[in-house]
């Protein structure tokens, strides 16, 4: 019996093909097991299992026919073929389009049911699969869906590959690096689930499961493999919607389904790989020998029976000697000033991904309906249009009039709505954000209270026209410049630490500080945050209880909490603002004060705020308060950038086009970052003029660069645009959403 077992790669993130030699070995000591590798880098070719090594061209070098050609005499000759690496499954499935009885893997049809990341076979499998989307749609779409899942998502790419992203920086930067690697624009994002991760691993030949093990991670590498196990049956009722599966999708040869258990118990599928799992001797020592089964019913000779040593298993590292003929490569050679090891998986997978991708492609033609490119809001096209652009000189900031109006007018309404018989919810908007005397002026006729951070902020706040009444103070450092300000009384100030309040509280009694409402910013537990009182432990709750019965009767009492939901995302967000109201709920039974104010913050993407698909997300919020707080009469809420950000444009010109080979790669524009400083946290959508009709178009995606004018390596606009042809020097750009901090934080640089 001749068993060929592809897949040695034994580093950190290894390769099953030793655990299955050593299974295999256990059930047939007599075997010829043949190791197969495409590289003398991958350690486990020197493992004593393997009776013989064959090894092979790495992947970009190989010449692909004349391997399948030598892979067909082999299974021909007799002997089977495990295959351990995705990707030589995958073209090995194609390369046998009939399939072989000692080829030991799927066919390609059942290999498109497990495709990621849908997964169509799991149907009927009582799994779920987590939200996901293509990076194909607009980087706007995308961003939309890492707030909606709390930036806590992975980047994949068609075959493997997952990396973590927090943030829009770390995803543009992974999206290129992956797009590159794997030769295609074709990832996706998926939503993280967290949970205890457990899989099946299973054999199965012709569509029949022969046997499967269901294990339990209980100790993870640095990356997240398996470190240590332990195994269990499979359950019925998951069993036997599983051979239905296998029977369904005519399954042959190993499988791992990886699946993670949510805290309520909920499973969720992950990945579906046509192959055994590294762990897979893990099984075999508790006496479930699972590759043993596959090739029993593959050669009808029956294997030796593997004796259980309990159900746990755990992982050591060894060091092994080399087989003589494949000594150690040579050390690198330095260079300028240092040597570098590569770790790095040698032998070519990638290259050789972004081959079959590319055949895959060619052959199919599958084209991308999708539009990379965000439509904006009929209203900047309205605004930009009234003015005469070619006049202006670049780059300028343009005030989109109707915008903003509309964004204060809806955002007043969006507060009418959420408000019910007993709560009022009053905007007020955040100076900080963008101190545009005309935002200011919009705040106040849209019904708003303003909502500043220092005493300049509120003189300016009065200079517009509110009243002292009207101003919601905020933040570390409220009294800064205070004497630069007669008396007022205002109407509600938050403290942002104890002491303050005990000042406060002091001033309150003396009459220096005049207010309706006094509350404190409470900091979220568990949640990092330099801002607010934290009751993270009993000794910290109990001096806010203190301080709070201290409070003067005579001054009511508000509460106030602030996370960006931006930045922690929606859903997030709603938890904290439900654990807040269990907090704020305590802190009444316990102080016997009634918090009549509740302010929610700001933080808002302007479409999250916006109505959108969940028009409900204020009025629901608003709508849970009395349960827990039911002497709130006012919500306060403080939006900033949802309404600043899209009120303004950033206009530019191209300077040059560099272009290459018929494709422009880089442009040279007027503007720069100095004027887009949020450029690295959110995308910006960008409209070019056409010059015969003068209308407007949104950039698609592409491969183009907009260099910023500053020289500095780090001023790239954007970097994945795609322009029209017709683009010319001296054409105009407008750079969209880039106001707020993109305003107020601009800084002047480069010009002289
Ligand atoms: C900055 C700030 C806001 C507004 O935040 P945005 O992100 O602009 O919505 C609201 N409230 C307080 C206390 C702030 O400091």
């Amino acid at each position: 019996m001749k068993i060929y077992i592809s897949g040695l790669y034994s580093g950190t993130n290894p390769q099953p093909g030793v655990g299955i030699a050593r299974s295999v070995r256990a059930a047939y000591p007599d075997a010829t097991i043949i190791g197969v590798e495409y590289s003398n880098r991958c350690s486990g070719i020197h493992w004593n299992d393997f009776d013989e090594i064959w090894l092979q061209r790495p992947w970009e070098e190989i010449n692909i026919e004349v391997h399948a050609g030598e892979i067909k005499k082999v299974l021909d000759s007799g002997a089977l073929w495990i295959s351990s690496i995705d990707l030589e499954i995958m073209w090995l499935a194609k390369s046998f389009p009939d399939g072989h009885p000692n080829l030991l893997i799927p066919p390609i049809t059942a290999l498109e049911q497990v495709s990621k990341p849908a997964i169509p076979a799991h149907d009927g499998f009582p799994v779920k699969i987590s939200p996901f989307i293509s990076t194909q749609v607009s980087d706007w779409e995308l961003h939309a869906f890492c707030r909606e899942h709390n930036w806590m998502v992975w980047l994949k790419g068609p075959y493997y590959d997952a990396v973590r992203v927090r943030s829009w920086a770390q995803l543009v930067e992974m999206r290129h690096l992956l797009s590159t690697a794997w030769a295609t624009e074709d990832l996706f994002l998926q939503a993280h689930v967290s949970g205890y991760e457990e899989s099946i691993s299973l054999s199965a030949y012709q569509g029949e499961l022969l046997d499967c093990v269901w294990m339990r991670k209980r100790d993870l590498t640095e990356i997240g493999k398996t470190w240590s196990g332990d195994i269990s049956e499979v359950e019925p009722e998951l069993r036997e919607p599983l051979c239905e599966i296998i029977s369904r999708i005519g399954w042959t040869g190993g499988a791992e389904l990886e699946m993670i258990r949510d805290t309520g118990d909920g499973m969720w599928l992950l990945e579906w790989n046509p192959r055994y799992p590294a762990w897979i001797h893990g099984a075999t020592i508790t006496g479930r020998n699972i590759p043993a089964k596959l090739i029993e019913a593959a050669s009808g000779v029956p294997g030796q029976k593997a004796a259980s040593q309990g159900n746990e298993f755990t992982r050591v590292v060894l060091e092994i000697p080399l087989r003589p003929q494949y000594p150690l490569s040579p050390l690198p050679e330095p260079f300028p000033g240092e040597v570098g090891h590569s770790m790095k998986h040698p032998s070519g997978l990638l290259q050789f991904a972004g081959m079959l991708h590319k055949d895959e492609k060619s052959g199919s033609k599958k084209k991308t309906t999708t539009s990379a490119a965000t439509p904006v809001p009929d209203t900047f096209i309205e605004d930009l249009n009234t003015f005469d652009l070619a006049s202006l000189s670049t780059p300028t900031r343009i005030f989109l009039e109707n915008t903003a109006a509309k964004g204060f007018r809806d955002a007043s309404a969006r507060a009418e709505a959420a408000s019910t018989d007993t709560i009022r919810v009053t905007n007020a908007y955040s100076i900080k954000t963008d101190p545009d005397e005309r935002l200011i002026r919009l705040a106040l006729e849209s019904g708003f209270y303003a909502e500043a951070i220092s005493i300049p902020e509120v003189r300016k706040a009065l200079d517009v026209g509110f009243r002292p009444d009207q101003i919601v103070l905020n933040g570390p450092a409220k009294w800064w410049q205070k004497e630069t300000l007669a008396e007022h009384s205002f109407f509600t100030v938050f403290c942002d630490s104890l002491n303050e309040l005990d000042q406060a509280i002091d001033r309150l009694n003396s009459g220096g500080l005049q207010t309706e409402y006094i509350g404190l910013r409470i900091r979220t537990p568990n949640v990092v945050s330099r801002f607010g009182i934290s009751i993270a432990t009993p000794d910290e709750f109990n001096r806010v209880i203190d301080a709070v019965r201290r409070i003067p009767q005579t001054t009511k009492l508000g509460v106030h909490f602030h996370m960006a939901s931006s930045n922690i995302g929606i859903r997030s967000w709603e938890f904290l603002f439900q654990s807040i109201l269990r907090w704020c709920s305590s802190l009444e039974a316990l102080t016997g004060r009634l918090i009549e104010v509740l302010d929610i913050g700001g933080g808002w993407f302007p479409e999250d705020m916006d109505g959108g698909a969940d028009e409900g997300r204020l009025k629901k919020a608003v709508a849970s308060i009395p349960d827990l707080l039911p002497h709130v009469k006012q919500v306060l809420c403080e939006p900033g950038k949802a309404l600043a950000q899209p009120s303004m444009a950033l206009a530019m010109q191209i300077l040059e086009i560099r272009d290459e080979e018929e494709h422009v790669h880089d442009v040279v524009v007027d503007g720069s970052i100095a004027e887009l400083p949020m450029h690295f946290f959110y995308p910006h959508r960008i409209l070019t003029q056409n010059g015969s009709d003068l209308s407007w178009t949104p950039l698609e995606r592409g491969k183009t660069r907009l260099l910023g004018r500053l020289c500095m390596e780090h001023d790239i606009v954007a970097s994945n645009v795609e322009l029209p042809k017709s683009a010319r020097v001296g054409d105009i750009l407008v750079v969209c959403d880039a106001g707020a901090y993109d305003r107020s934080m601009s800084y002047v640089f480069g010009r002289g």
